[in-house]
This record gives structure tokens, sequence and C-alpha cells, in this order.
């Protein structure tokens, strides 16, 4: 598979998540493509690595999860 877009929607990412994922992601402002120099998805502590190429997880934000994404939960991975 492609490398996950990186540009904004990070198409690829757009998985069908039901209603309450949904909900969970708007309130915590995820978005596919970080606007937060330095801080992303891919170097959070919550984010769980997909196959190569394509979007992981996240252990508070259900769906898929863009590497280059970012939320208001993120925090530095250690
Ligand atoms: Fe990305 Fe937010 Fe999950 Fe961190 S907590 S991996 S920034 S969605």
């Amino acid at each position: 598979p492609a490398e996950p877009a990186a540009a904004a929607g990070g198409e690829g990412c757009d998985a069908t998540i039901d209603a309450q994922s949904t909900q969970m992601r708007t309130a915590l402002q995820y978005k596919a493509a970080s606007d937060q120099e330095g801080k992303n998805c891919s170097n959070c502590a919550f984010f769980v690595e997909g196959p190569k190429g394509e979007c992981g997880n996240c252990t508070l934000v259900q769906g898929p999860i863009h590497p280059l994404g970012y939320c208001n939960s993120w925090a530095a991975k250690t």
C-alpha cells in the first residue's frame, strides 16, 4: 500500500467509524494533518503504529489514526 497521504484530509485514514467514535474525534479536535510544529500522532505516547505505510490507531481516539495527525490530547512519547 502507498504511504498515507500527508496532506490535509489524510486519505486512507478515513475508514468508516461509528457515531460515538466520530464524536470523540471531534471532541478532541483530531485532524489528519497536524498543524502543531514537531507534534503529531507518530510521536505521541498514545499512538499505536499500524502496518508500514498505513494508518495506525490510538489508545484514546477510536478509528484509524494518521501518523501525521494531531489532537488535543497529544502527549510526548517517552
Ligand atoms: Fe494522535 Fe491524539 Fe491519539 Fe496522540 S492522542 S495519537 S495526538 S489522536
